[in-house]
């Protein structure tokens, strides 16, 4: 987990262009494959996880990760099945996730995501948090069938239900239910292993990514599969551990700034202390996490 977790912060920031120093720092990044069902699959490469499913009509896709890595995750597919790529979906707009859209849209498939992934996207961004500027891109790359609450897919692997989650890891996260395999593809809300980043900057929240899981408890049975945006496929126990950490920072937040405590102070305090062996090693600080959580509340800095 936390070896997952470290190349997971490397490849988060990776530059979005090779650079001088290092012209292809995507050069040893391999796709590999976890089989949850005869026609659904999870794919991981850098970037956040990808779920394939496929019939003899073709391939339906979540997410892209990167432009560099389109070839090796056709190739990874081409594995699972000799059908073409037919549908994308994008859980959110963030490059990790849209970066293969243009390449996809090149080969033919018809690109799908929340309202509000096509309205980032067309337009220049800024990650705050993350002081990165991200160019909008280039009008192949956009969605081209958008959604405002919900959407269904009628596939092969049975019913696909999308829902959109508010104001969740941004304001346009697309969750993703494959009803009849049970599986859940959580797109960036959830960061297994990791605190999650909240890109504030985009319309995200705390309290949006913790109804954002709630719903997604509430879809489980015993055995449901959950994929995360980012770490390794869960369980719904697992899921409860995320929730509990989730609303356990928040509760410990609340009480401080309630108290009229400013966010150095409320740092300063720890309240994130209990869980940040668990969860704050490899990725978001203790301290960056606290932030987010702080700066999202009702009423809060942004
Ligand atoms: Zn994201």
């Amino acid at each position: 987990m936390r070896l997952i977790a470290l190349l997971f912060a490397l490849v988060f920031t990776l530059p979005a262009a090779a650079t001088e120093e290092d012209p292809d720092p995507f050069a040893t990044v391999e796709i590999a494959t976890t089989p949850l069902a005869d026609d659904l699959a999870m794919l991981e490469g850098a970037g956040g996880n990808l779920v394939v499913a496929w019939d003899d009509a073709g391939a339906f896709l979540v997410d892209d990760q990167y432009a560099p890595l389109t070839g090796r995750i056709l190739a990874a597919i081409g594995e699972l099945t000799d059908r073409p790529v037919r549908f994308v979906l994008n859980t959110h707009w963030h490059f990790d996730h849209t970066g293969g859209n243009e390449n996809l849209a090149g080969e033919g498939c018809l690109l799908f995501s929340h309202d509000n992934v096509r309205r980032r996207l067309a337009v220049d961004q800024f990650i705050a948090f993350l002081d990165r500027e991200v160019p909008a891109s280039p009008p192949a790359a956009l969605p081209v069938v958008t959604f405002s609450d919900s959407l269904t897919f009628h596939l092969g692997v049975g019913q696909v239900r999308v829902f959109h989650a508010p104001h969740a890891h941004t304001d346009g996260d697309g969750i993703v239910h494959f009803v009849d395999r049970d599986v859940i593809h959580a797109g960036d809300t959830i960061f297994f292993g990791l605190y999650p980043f909240i890109d504030t900057s985009a319309g995200g929240s705390i309290d949006g990514v913790i109804a954002a899981v709630k719903a997604m408890r509430a879809l489980c049975g015993p055995d449901t599969r959950i994929v995360p945006g980012h770490g390794p496929l869960m369980t719904p126990a697992q899921l409860d551990e995320y929730l509990a950490m989730l609303t356990g920072v928040r509760e410990a937040v609340v009480v401080l700034k309630d108290a009229g405590m400013s966010l150095t102070e409320v740092q300063a305090a720890g309240p994130a202390a209990p869980w940040d062996e668990a969860w704050g090693q490899a990725w978001l600080t203790s301290d960056q996490f606290v932030e987010l959580v702080y700066a999202s509340l009702p009423g809060g800095a942004d």
